[in-house]
């Protein structure tokens, strides 16, 4: 998918968005959705959405949607780290297939990094278990 690619209002997060797709969610207001991701590299990791911007990538949207959006994103990191005591996270978001990026709605990784448990692949492995990440995201939804 090039940078410029049109935005496809059927992709998974539009889905996800639009309530047709099942996610364990983390977080919803006006603007932003969290929620985690289903093949986690680790332990927490999820993903903030813009839930009516029509962006497929940091270069597509608006100034004050992206604004709203990493005001969610914020709010999401420190709940992360409120909740499951890290020892670091990274935020990560790509841009166009040749730069890792699947799937074509914005969106920001929030991602726990815990010091001697290496990162797992992106975007890969098999799905998660909603009973697995269930007591997870209660965790992070505790801290919020
Ligand atoms: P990207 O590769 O576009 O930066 O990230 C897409 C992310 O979405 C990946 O980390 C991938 O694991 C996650 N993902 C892909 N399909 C689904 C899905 O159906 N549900 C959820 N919750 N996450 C997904």
């Amino acid at each position: 998918m090039s940078l410029d690619a049109p935005y496809d209002p059927h992709n998974i997060f539009a889905k996800i968005i639009a309530g047709d797709m099942p996610s364990v969610q983390l977080y919803e207001d006006d603007d932003t959705l969290a929620f985690m991701d289903v093949f986690p590299q680790s332990e927490g990791h999820c993903l903030v959405v813009h839930k009516t911007a029509p962006a497929t990538n940091l270069l597509a949207i608006e100034p004050q949607a992206l604004s709203a959006v990493m005001n969610g994103v914020q709010k999401i990191t420190k709940a992360v780290v409120k909740g499951l005591s890290p020892d670091g996270v990274r935020v990560a978001q790509f841009n166009g297939a040749p730069a890792g990026q699947t799937v074509f709605h914005l969106h920001f990784h929030v991602i726990p990094v815990y010091e001697g448990a290496a990162l797992g692949a992106h975007a890969s492995g098999g799905p998660a278990a909603p009973d697995v990440l269930e007591p997870v995201a209660a965790k992070i939804r505790a801290a919020l």
